[in-house]
């Protein structure tokens, strides 16, 4: 599934390919992705150009004159430019077509993702509207997340993963970065001190932006490759690794489930 560094991959791989160029026809091959996709989705963008493409959580938008295109990638989504008009494989759904004959064209096997329109302030749409700081920002940090901490039994993990308190910490990341900060994914947040809040918020922005740094090498991929963009598999340290040899102090790392998701840890090096 793609996550915050996916989407921000694709989102730096799309940018270059997209800004400037007019808008000349939409091709929508199914009518509605997780949610129907707008009947007038095509009126509203044909004769205009995109001038910026923003990430939000995982999100991206299109910004236009007249308004803002917010495409969500889902469980399976990818998007990926062509220089011509190549026929359709199954599961493309939609083309955003220029005037100069090149495309975006967006592929989604499980059809979860989403293409809506926003006219005005696109943080205020329903879906963008709640949602905690981007984990990249300043206003992400260990102050941030003891505040929030404060009070609350829920285990630490819950809390990193809510959008709620900071968007785009998947479960893969959630493990990585309690791993890399030696904190047990089920202690109670408001168990935990300052300081090491201030080692988790460091640990969830390297996790984040290593995983950016490696997208980074796909970014070819984005623009007329034969294939979708694959995603990419980072070094992992814990997740995945249940039973397996913790790679700093070689003991057996543990699975839980936590919140029904996957939750490998090592008993010795988080406490
Ligand atoms: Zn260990």
């Amino acid at each position: 599934m793609p996550e915050l560094p996916e989407v921000e991959t694709t989102r730096q791989g799309i940018e270059p390919f997209l800004i400037g160029k007019a808008i000349g026809a939409l091709v929508c091959r199914t009518d509605r992705l997780r949610w129907p996709i707008p009947t007038n989705l095509a009126e509203l963008m044909i004769g205009h150009v995109c001038h910026t493409l923003s990430r939000r959580g995982k999100y991206l938008i299109a910004h236009l004159p007249n308004g803002h295109l917010i495409i969500h990638l889902g469980m399976s989504g990818s998007l990926r430019g062509l220089f011509q008009n190549l026929p359709p494989k199954k599961h493309d759904h939609i083309d955003l077509i220029f005037t100069d004959g090149s495309l975006l064209r967006y592929h989604d096997p499980r059809k979860f993702g989403a293409w809506l329109w926003q006219q005005h302030a696109p943080e205020q749409h329903p879906l963008l509207a709640g949602l905690g700081p981007e984990p990249l920002s300043s206003d992400f940090s260990g102050d941030y997340l003891y505040q929030h901490a404060m009070g609350r039994k829920t285990a630490i993990k819950n809390l990193i993963m809510d959008g709620r308190v900071v968007v785009g910490v998947g479960n893969i990341y959630a493990n990585e970065a309690l791993f890399l900060a030696g904190i047990r994914p089920d202690r109670a947040g408001s168990r935990i001190s300052r300081k090491r809040m201030v080692l988790l918020a460091d640990a969830i922005k390297t996790v984040l932006e290593n995983a950016i740094d490696q997208g980074g090498t796909t970014l070819r991929d984005f623009v007329n490759s034969h294939g979708q963009p694959g995603y990419f598999q980072q070094q992992l340290n814990v997740y995945g690794r249940a039973q397996q040899p913790c790679r700093r102090c070689g003991q057996l790392l543990c699975e839980r489930r936590i919140n029904n998701r996957s939750t490998v840890f090592c008993a010795n090096c988080q406490h």
